[in-house]
C-alpha cells in the first residue's frame, strides 16, 4: 500500500506561505486531501488563479486534491484602518456603519453590518480580533456605537467581531458571498464551507443558490456560535458535512465547554453518516515553530481518536513558517494513533435502504479477511460516503467513479480512497479494470481477498451484489 493511505483526511488552507509551485507540490505530495480557499481575504481573480494553479500542480505531481471555498456568511468585520490603532484599557473608540460619517472626536473604524447599532444594548460586550480586544458599549445612535476598551490591543484592518449570545439578523449568505460563489462555481470548486450557520434553513438557502448556478458542490456547515450548537441536529441533516469551527466557537461559547461541543458535533454527524471536520488552532504554535507543543499533539490525537473525518490547518499553512512540517506532523500523529483505535463499526448510524444495509455486512466481512479492502463503484458517491461513515478500521475503501467532480468530493470522507476510471457496459470488465488498477499501483497484492460491491446482471435484471474477489497474479 502506498505510504499515504490514512483514514483521517487532511485539509490545508491556501495562503501566501503555500502559493508557490514548489510548496504546493510538496503539500499535495505529502498528503493534503483538500485545499481551503478562505474568502475573508480573497479576490475573485485570486480564486480563478488559485484554482487553475492547484489543478495544474495536481496533474504534475499525479495526485489530486479537492477545493473547498470558505464563504464568510453573516460574519461581522471592522473596516480598513490607515494606521493600526493602539487601544489601552479605558480608551474610547467609535464604530460607525459603512457609509456613515464618524463623529470625529475619538478614533473610529467602520463596520460592515448596518444593523449592528440595533443589535447591541448599552453595556453589551463586543469582542474584536478573535476575542483579543474586549470592548463595552457605552452609547449608540442609529449609525454609531461608542465603546470603552476593557482589554487592550492593537486594532488592524478588517478584524472579525464576535457578539457572544447575540443573534445577528444578517442573511445566511450576503451579496459578497453570492459573488464569491459565482466566481468559485465558475472555477470548479468541489465544496462550499458556509460560516456561522445558525439553522438548517441557512444551508437550504445556500443549496438553492448553488442549484441556481448549476453547481453540485457539497455544503459544509461551519458551527461557530450558540445558535449553531443549539440547532446542530437539524443542521447536520440539512448539510453534506460539518466543520467544528473552534476559532469562533471558542469565543461565542464558554471556552471550557469547547471539547464537549466538539464531541457532540462529531457524534451528531456520525449518527447521520455525514463527514465532520475539526478545525482551528490544531497546530497553532507551528506558525512560528518547527515543532508542535505537547498539548497540540494531544489535541490532534483526540480528534483522530474521536474519528473525525478530517483535521484542518489554517494559519499554519496560510502565513506560517512551517506549512510542510505542519502537514507532516498531522500525518505522523494520524499514523501513530489510527492503528490503536477500537475496531468496532459505527453503531449509531441508521441505514435505511437495503443496499446501504449491505454495506455493513461488507465491512464485517472485510474485517474477517486479512489484508483486505472494500471496492465500490459509485456514480453519486453515496455508497462510499456511507462506507466511510461505518468506520471500518484498517480496511481501505477503494471508491471507483467515472465522474470527475464526484471523484474529488470522495476525498473528504474518512477512509475513502477514490479513483477516476471509465466504466464499461459490462460490469465484469469494470471490476477487472479496477482490480488491475489497484494491483498495478501497489494498493493490493496478488492473493488478497477483496470485498466488491457492484451491480450485476441476472436474467437481464440489474441487481446489487456483494462479492468476494481474489486478486490475480
Ligand atoms: P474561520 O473559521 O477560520 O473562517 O474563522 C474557522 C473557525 O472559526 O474556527
Ligand atoms: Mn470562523
Amino acid at each position: 500500500m502506498p505510504d499515504y493511505y490514512r483514514h483521517t483526511k487532511i485539509i490545508a488552507t491556501l495562503g501566501p506561505a503555500t502559493e508557490s509551485k514548489e510548496m504546493l507540490s510538496s503539500l499535495i505530495t505529502a498528503g493534503v486531501d483538500i485545499l481551503r480557499l478562505n474568502m475573508a481575504h480573497a479576490t475573485h481573480k485570486w480564486v480563478a488563479d488559485a484554482m487553475w494553479f492547484i489543478r495544474e500542480v495536481s496533474n504534475e505531481v499525479g495526485r489530486h486534491v479537492a477545493v473547498m471555498m470558505d464563504v464568510k456568511g453573516p460574519e461581522i468585520r471592522t473596516g480598513a484602518v490607515e494606521e493600526p490603532i493602539d487601544l489601552k484599557a479605558g480608551d474610547l473608540i467609535e464604530f460607525y456603519i459603512d457609509g456613515a460619517e464618524p463623529t470625529g472626536d475619538i478614533p473610529a473604524v467602520s463596520v460592515n453590518y448596518e444593523g449592528l447599532p440595533g443589535e447591541l444594548l448599552i453595556a453589551s460586550t463586543v469582542l474584536v480580533d478573535s476575542g483579543l480586544i474586549q470592548l463595552k458599549v457605552l452609547d449608540k445612535d442609529d449609525e454609531r456605537i461608542r465603546l470603552e476598551v476593557l482589554t487592550p490591543g492593537t486594532l488592524t484592518s478588517r478584524r472579525h467581531i464576535n457578539l457572544p449570545g447575540i443573534e445577528v439578523h444578517l442573511p445566511a449568505i450576503t451579496e459578497k458571498d453570492k459573488n464569491d460563489l459565482k466566481a468559485g462555481v465558475e472555477a470548479g470548486i468541489d465544496f462550499v464551507a458556509l460560516s456561522f450557520v445558525r439553522q438548517a434553513d441557512d444551508v437550504r438557502v445556500l443549496r438553492e443558490f448553488l442549484d441556481g448556478l448549476g453547481s453540485k458542490a457539497r455544503i459544509i456547515a461551519k458551527i461557530e456560535d450558540q445558535a449553531g450548537v443549539r440547532n446542530m441536529k437539524e443542521i447536520v441533516k440539512a448539510a453534506d458535512g460539518i466543520m467544528v469551527a473552534r476559532g469562533d466557537l471558542g469565543i461565542e461559547i464558554d471556552y471550557h465547554k469547547l471539547p464537549l461541543v466538539q464531541t457532540k458535533l462529531i457524534r451528531a454527524s456520525q449518527k447521520e453518516g455525514k463527514p465532520v471536520i475539526v478545525a482551528t488552532h490544531m497546530l497553532e504554535s507551528m506558525i512560528s515553530s518547527p515543532m508542535p507543543t505537547r498539548a497540540e499533539v494531544s489535541d490532534v490525537s483526540h480528534a483522530v481518536r474521536e474519528q473525525a473525518d478530517a483535521v484542518m490547518l489554517s494559519g499554519e499553512t496560510t502565513t506560517g513558517q512551517y506549512p510542510l512540517e505542519s502537514v507532516n506532523v498531522f500525518k505522523n500523529i494520524i499514523q501513530s494513533i489510527e492503528p490503536t483505535i477500537d475496531r468496532a463499526l459505527n453503531k449509531t448510524i441508521k441505514l435505511k435502504e437495503p443496499k446501504a444495509k449491505m454495506l455493513r455486512s461488507a465491512a464485517v466481512l472485510a474485517n474477517d479477511l486479512d489484508d483486505s479492502g472494500i471496492v465500490v463503484f459509485t456514480r453519486s458517491g453515496f455508497l462510499a460516503y456511507v462506507l466511510g461513515a461505518l468506520r471500518p478500521h484498517g480496511i481501505p475503501i477503494y471508491a471507483f467513479t467515472d465522474i470527475e467532480s464526484n471523484f474529488r468530493q470522495l476525498l473528504l470522507p474518512w477512509g475513502v480512497e477514490p479513483f477516476l476510471i471509465e466504466f464499461s457496459e459490462d460490469p465484469e470488465e469494470t471490476i477487472q479494470n479496477a482490480l488491475g488498477y489497484l494491483k498495478r499501483k501497489n494498493w493490493v497484492k496478488a492473493g488478497s481477498w477483496l470485498v466488491v460491491i457492484t451491480n450485476a446482471l441476472a436474467d437481464e435484471k440489474i441487481i446489487d451484489t456483494l462479492q468476494l474477489r481474489q486478486v490475480e497474479e
